[in-house]
C-alpha cells in the first residue's frame, strides 16, 4: 500500500461515532465554579482521564483553574511534561516508598490518608520539602484519619523536616442528598479545632448547594466542569452548565417490524404494533451502558426518541417510527448537546460520571 493511500484511509473515522469535546464549555463551567467559589481557590478535578474528556485537552481548556487534582501518576506526569506548572494534587497520595522521589521531582502534592503513608514518610530519607494534604475522615469512612489517629498523623507531619505546608481536607458522602454536609462539617470542626492550616472540603454538589459553608480555602469541583449536574433536584441547564462532551453517531441500518416481531439479543423487545427501527453505530464497546433498558432517550435528527431492545457491543436500536426523515446516515445524539447525559444515566440506573469516564478509547474525539 502506498503512503498516500494509507493516509487516505486514516482520514476516515473508523465508524460514524465520535465524541465532540468543547473547550469553550469546559471553560464556561469552570467560570460558574469560580462564581460559586468566591475567594476560594479551585482544584479542577481531572481524575480518570478528566472524566473521559482527555487529561491534556481538559487541562488546557481549564487553564484558569488554580491547580489540578487527580490520582494517577502517569496522568500527573503527562501534565508536567506538557509544560503545566500549576499545583497538582494526588487524591490517593502515594502508594510505595519509591513514589516519594517522583513527588519531589515533579512537585506533586500527595494526600496523606493512612498510617501506612506516615510510616513510609518517616522511613524514606529525602532532600527537599513536600507539601501535603492531610485527609480527615469525617464520616464517609473511606480514606482518612479520625478521632483515634488524626492527632498522631498531624504531629508526625508537623515534626517531619521534609514536610512543608499541610492543608486539611475532608470529602462529603452525601452533599447532594438528605444528609447534606452539616454533620460531617461539625465533626471535622471538632476533630481539627486545635490545628492551624488551610482547609479544602467541597466537591461539585457541596459547592453548588452550600457554597458559603463549603468553600473554605480550596474547592474541588469535578463533574460540574464537564457540564453535568451533581444535584438530583436541579438540572445542569438550570445551574447554567454546558455539556462538554457530546457522543454522536449515525443510523447505519433500518428495519421495518410487523406487530409481534422482536429485536436484538435475547429478543428482549417485541413490537406492540408495526414500527420502524434505526440501527445506530454505538454499543457497549464504545462506552454506552449495556444495562440501559428499552426506553432510554436518544435524539435522532434532533428529535427525541428511545432505544429498543438490548444494547450490543457495536450497535443499538432506536424507534424511528415517528421520525420521517430518519434513514441511513441520519445523525444521532446519544448524550450531550440537546440530550443531557444526566437523563441518559438516570434511565440506565447510573450517574453521568460513569457514562463519561467509560468513553472507550476507540471512539474518535473531535475537539471544538
Ligand atoms: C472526585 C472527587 C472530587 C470531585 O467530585 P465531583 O462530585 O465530581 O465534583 C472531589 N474530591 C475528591 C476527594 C474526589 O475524589
Amino acid at each position: 500500500m502506498t503512503f498516500a493511500r494509507c493516509a487516505g484511509i486514516l482520514r476516515h473515522m473508523p465508524r460514524p461515532i465520535r465524541a465532540t469535546i468543547s473547550a469553550a464549555a469546559l471553560a464556561h463551567n469552570l467560570a460558574i465554579a469560580r462564581t460559586q467559589a468566591g475567594a476560594a481557590k479551585i482544584w479542577a478535578v481531572v481524575k480518570a482521564n478528566a472524566y473521559g474528556h482527555g487529561i491534556l485537552r481538559a487541562a488546557q481548556a481549564l487553564h484558569e483553574a488554580d491547580g489540578f487534582a487527580m490520582l494517577d501518576y502517569v496522568e500527573a506526569l503527562r501534565l508536567r511534561s506538557s509544560g503545566i506548572t500549576k499545583p497538582i494534587l494526588l487524591l490517593e497520595g502515594f502508594f510505595k516508598p519509591e513514589d516519594i522521589v517522583t513527588l519531589l521531582k515533579y512537585k506533586l502534592t500527595p494526600v496523606i490518608h493512612s498510617i501506612a503513608q506516615i510510616e513510609i514518610l518517616e522511613k524514606v530519607s529525602f532532600e527537599g520539602s513536600l507539601d501535603v494534604y492531610l485527609k480527615v475522615n469525617s464520616g464517609m469512612n473511606r480514606l482518612g484519619f479520625t478521632e483515634s489517629n488524626l492527632r498522631l498523623a498531624w504531629n508526625a507531619l508537623e515534626a517531619h523536616k521534609g514536610v512543608g505546608a499541610v492543608t486539611l481536607m475532608t470529602h462529603f458522602a452525601d452533599a447532594e442528598g438528605e444528609d447534606g454536609i452539616q454533620g460531617q462539617l461539625q465533626w471535622f470542626g471538632l476533630l481539627t479545632r486545635s490545628f492551624h492550616a488551610p482547609r479544602s472540603f467541597a466537591n461539585s454538589a457541596a459547592l453548588l448547594r452550600f457554597p458559603e459553608e463549603a468553600r473554605a480555602d480550596w474547592v474541588r469541583p469535578g463533574i460540574m466542569l464537564y457540564g453535568c449536574s451533581p444535584l438530583p433536584f436541579k438540572s445542569a441547564e438550570e445551574i447554567g452548565l454546558r455539556p462538554a462532551m457530546t457522543l454522536s453517531s449515525e443510523i447505519i441500518g433500518v428495519q421495518h417490524l410487523e406487530k409481534g416481531e422482536r429485536v436484538g439479543y435475547g429478543f428482549s423487545y417485541q413490537a406492540a404494533q408495526e414500527m420502524t427501527i434505526g440501527v445506530i453505530a454505538c454499543g457497549y464497546a464504545d462506552g454506552y451502558p449495556r444495562h440501559a433498558p428499552s426506553g432510554t432517550p436518544v435524539l435522532v435528527a434532533g428529535k427525541r426518541t428511545r432505544t429498543v431492545g438490548r444494547v450490543s457491543m457495536d450497535m443499538l436500536c432506536v424507534d424511528i417510527s415517528d421520525i420521517e426523515q430518519a434513514y441511513v446516515g441520519t445523525p444521532v445524539t446519544l448524550w450531550g448537546e440537546g440530550l443531557p447525559c444526566d437523563e441518559v444515566a438516570q434511565a440506565a440506573g447510573t450517574v453521568s460520571y460513569e457514562l463519561l469516564c467509560a468513553l472507550a478509547p476507540r471512539v474518535p474525539v473531535v475537539e471544538i
